[in-house]
């Protein structure tokens, strides 16, 4: 795909214009609330100071950490892309979650408020975590883990596996989070990747109102080639399920940590130590296992998360609903909140089990203040009706939070109107697992924010839209997302594959990091995200995007969900072919026909008539990865009738068989 047309996406073209038009209604901006404003931890004057000395200002930033060594460099760039953040500083990431906040007084507070699927829940101080992580570091001492093995994390959303992660950073064994509901051939592939030699797992852990068992996987796993150096699996008890065991390879977390001392000297290292490998989600190809370190990662998740977040450590609870096994789980449940002595909530389940209030009980429950969630939730959420999260009372909410798709403007007003009753900013942040933590968001003490747009690089982050020549492109048009200068939770290689690291980020363009998403200024030079690159639709000579025609379509009442992607066409190049989900009631008004008319003239009534869709499809369900994304190669291949490409990070992949038995009685075509 090349953007030689880049520019049909910005002024002038019929496309983009009406779509912002549309979106950027005076009406649809939202100033910060006058309280928060004055409150916020960050205020406007942090953009100043950062683009006024862009190291200096991390330097300040890397301040918020506890160093046994200060460091007295903030980057290294000789070698590019190669970073080396704070070089001479030397911390304990694990401490500086943990101990210092029990050392500083805040022993007594609730460091995590667990809620199990089957409503069992556990709260453990800043004081308790600090001896589970101590005795969990110990006990993999024992196991012979030494600084830079690596272990593999295969769990349940419990608080042993934010233990584990936390003793993994403490002896500097970088760990390898494997997304609980992934495959055993999908762990085998990882672990044999990251060449582990420890697994700690669960017997198995509460989703969807049952028990569902882990343990079976990794023993498949590593009865695979190539997983042969796992010395020992570290198995969790939280369901009781049965499980067959290896001896001399098997024990259980129980008998091995509950022995442990509570005492556990944190041994300092290098800021550039590795601190973890995790494997992208696997929309678009083979999982890259993206290697971050330690100082830069924690120096910017913790700012992040201060500034974003505008987490008050005294008053807030903090809920990230994401999966541990995803980045988000990563950087903002266990490294930023805990680098900043958050309380937060951790919930084992489903949204949905036992009922589909459940998270809005669980915010009633905790008083929970600042909720941070995907789109995917969200409209699904929507799809399930108002009523729902009206039955609780969510007034302690006073901030919310989007991650991981664009978020269509009709979700986000959604979102801020029933649960965040109209009061609460709503951040749209835009970063990837490469990036680590968040790079584009809005303040929101300081922000006026708009709906569906990520907007501003945080203060210390350049990034900009760039045509195919690499040319900046005008406030208005569109073109690549690019980040311009390295940052401090950058990843720092692919796994064992620096060429691949190289070639997939920083080959596009010469000295920029290709983050692989299209983006576009709006007149006001506030960013909108348009999907990936790869999903961009080239029709009769129009780059279209995918997420503007998807928001176009979740406008109309009728539609819950939707997902475009571009069929190859004799005539148009690519015609645009749209699934979507119903609301209940539109799905009988589509039984006496009509609806389908209808939704193609309101896309072209919305985005003009180059966008209209070619096709569009009612369906039950979308093919989502686990983190929730939309995996629209998957809906190419069954639009251009081709054999269905890497399934196994789908969360359902009987999905794909629904969509294709469907698609012979295609929706209207011209
Ligand atoms: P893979 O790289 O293996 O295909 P992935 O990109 O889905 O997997 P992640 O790193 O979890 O894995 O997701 C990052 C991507 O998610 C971004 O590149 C972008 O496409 C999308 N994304 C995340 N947050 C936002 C956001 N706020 N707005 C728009 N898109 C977002
Ligand atoms: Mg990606």
């Amino acid at each position: 795909m090349t953007w030689d047309t880049a520019h049909t996406l910005g002024k002038g073209d019929v496309v983009s214009n009406e779509s912002l038009a549309n979106l950027l209604r005076e009406e649809r901006r939202f100033e910060p609330p006058a309280q928060l404003a004055a409150d916020a931890n960050v205020t406007a004057e942090a953009y100043e100071r950062a683009k006024a000395d862009r190291l200096g200002f991390w330097a300040e930033q890397a301040r918020r950490l506890s160093w046994s060594t200060e460091p007295t460099e903030t980057l290294d760039w000789s070698n590019p892309p190669f970073a080396k953040w704070f070089k001479d500083g030397r911390l304990n990431v694990a401490y500086n979650c943990v101990d210092r906040h029990v050392e500083a007084g805040h022993g007594d507070r609730v460091a995590i408020h667990f809620e199990g699927e089957p409503g069992d829940s556990r709260s453990i101080t800043y004081a308790e975590l600090r001896r589970e992580v101590a005795k969990a570091a110990n006990a993999l001492l024992e196991l012979g883990v030494r600084a830079g093995d690596r272990v593999a994390v295969y769990m349940p959303m419990i608080p042993e596996t934010v233990v584990a992660m936390l003793a993994c950073a403490r002896i500097g064994a970088p760990h390898s989070v494997v997304f609980g509901g992934f495959s055993a051939d999908a762990l085998a592939t990882r672990v044999r990747d990251a060449d582990a030699r420890v697994v700690i797992t669960s017997d198995g852990g509460y989703r969807k109102g049952g028990a569902s068992a882990l343990k079976p996987a990794v023993d498949e796993a590593l009865s695979r080639p190539g997983t042969e150096n796992v010395r020992n699996v570290v198995v969790v008890r939280r369901t009781g399920q049965d499980v067959d065991w290896t001896e001399g390879r098997d024990l259980w977390w129980h008998d091995l940590v509950e022995r442990q001392s509570e005492e556990h000297t944190p041994e300092a290292f290098e800021a550039e130590h590795p601190l973890f490998i995790l494997y992208t989600s696997g929309t678009t190809g083979k999982p890259k296992g993206i290697l971050h370190t330690s100082g830069g990662y924690l120096t910017q998740v913790s700012y992040t998360h201060h500034a974003v977040f505008d987490l008050k450590p005294d008053t807030d609870v903090f809920w990230c609903t994401a999966d541990v096994g995803w980045v988000t789980g990563h950087s903002y449940i266990v490294y930023g909140p805990l680098s900043n002595g958050a309380t937060q909530v951790l919930y084992e389940g489903t949204p949905d089990s036992p009922h589909k209030g459940r998270w809005w009980e669980v915010v009633e429950k905790y008083k929970v203040t600042i909720f941070y969630t995907a789109p995917t939730a969200i409209r699904a959420a929507m799809k399930w009706g108002d009523d729902i999260p009206a039955k609780f009372d969510l007034s302690s909410l006073r901030l919310l939070g989007s991650v991981g798709e664009p978020i269509n403007p009709e979700a986000w007003i959604w979102y801020r109107q029933h649960i965040g009753a109209g009061r609460t900013p709503v951040v749209d942040t835009w970063w990837q697992t490469e990036t680590g933590g968040i790079m584009i968001s809005p303040l929101p003490g300081v922000t006026a924010t708009k709906p569906g747009s990520a907007q501003v690089p945080l203060p210390g982050i350049s990034a900009t839209v760039v045509d195919d020549e690499a040319r900046e492109v005008p406030d208005g048009a569109g073109g690549y997302l690019v980040l311009t200068e390295p940052w401090p939770s950058m990843l720092r290689t692919i796994w064992g594959d620096d060429q691949r690291y190289l070639d997939t980020y920083w080959s596009r363009f010469e000295n920029r990091y290709f983050a692989g998403d299209g983006a576009k200024k709006d007149d006001d030079g506030d960013i909108w995200l348009l999907g990936r690159v790869d999903d961009v639709m080239l029709v009769s000579g129009h780059n279209i995007s995918t997420t503007e025609v998807e928001s176009a379509l979740v406008a109309h009442p009728a539609v819950a969900e939707a997902a475009v992607v571009g069929a190859a066409d004799p005539q148009t190049t690519q015609a645009i072919c749209a699934f979507v989900i119903l609301r209940g009631a539109a799905a009988e008004e589509l039984e006496e026909g009509g609806l389908v008319d209808e939704l193609r003239a309101h896309v072209a009534k919305q985005l003009g008539p180059i966008a209209k869709p070619k096709r569009i499809l009612p369906v039950a369900e979308l093919p989502k990865t686990r983190s929730g994304k939309i995996m629209r190669r998957l809906l190419r291949d069954v639009a251009e009738n081709r054999e269905l490409g890497d399934v196994t990070t789908l969360t359902d992949s009987s999905v794909m068989s629904l969509i294709q038995q469907k698609l012979p009685s295609a929706g209207s075509e011209d």
